[in-house]
């Protein structure tokens, strides 16, 4: 289960309403339909898009059994594509929308690629690594730091999870 809307540690929490929360949550519908597109294909239903300037640089959805890729993860096929569009690795300025927080290797190629802002959806107690399990988001300690923000449509990003989950535990099950 996913515990939506739990804070969480480190110094992003309980982040104040601001006048882009609209605009973030706009952003994370358009994450949570891609989400969907994972789903469909019976992938674990992550969904990203990369925004800079209040355009789309790249999408991405989480696809690893299909492309055989531990690392295809919707972050990293969001900034795939929009580094590709861009003609640049380093993408600063732009804020990733992921519906669940970022594993340590996201994390790792997030700050890579130099990005300003992530905002995500529901926390990941298992692998989260924006101070869930591991604080590479956020830390002190690297020399990049990006700014992140949790907990966006947070319970909507972690129910498309729950009934991912639910439905292939209940078809795992046997009948009768
Ligand atoms: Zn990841």
């Amino acid at each position: 289960m996913m515990p939506a809307g739990r804070t969480f540690g480190g110094a992003h929490r309980g982040a104040p309403l601001a006048a882009g929360d609209e605009d973030d949550a706009g952003w994370m519908r358009q994450a949570l339909l891609l989400a969907q597109r994972a789903r469909e294909a019976g992938e674990v239903p992550v969904g990203a898009v990369l925004v800079r300037d209040g355009a789309v640089l790249g999408e991405g959805w989480n696809c690893p059994i299909a492309r055989s890729d531990p690392s295809a993860h919707a972050e990293v096929m969001a900034l795939r594509a929009a580094a590709s569009r861009a003609g640049n690795y380093r993408l600063p300025g732009a804020t990733l929308y992921v519906t669940l927080e970022p594993c340590v290797m996201c994390a790792g190629a997030i700050l890579h690629a130099r990005l300003a802002r992530v905002v995500f959806g529901a926390l990941d107690p298992k692998g989260g690594a924006a101070g869930s399990v591991f604080t590479v988001l956020g830390t002190e300690r690297l020399n990049h730091r990006v700014e992140v923000q949790g907990g966006c449509l947070g319970e909507a990003c972690a129910e498309v999870l729950q009934l991912f989950f639910q439905s292939r535990r209940n078809a795992a099950r046997p009948s009768g």
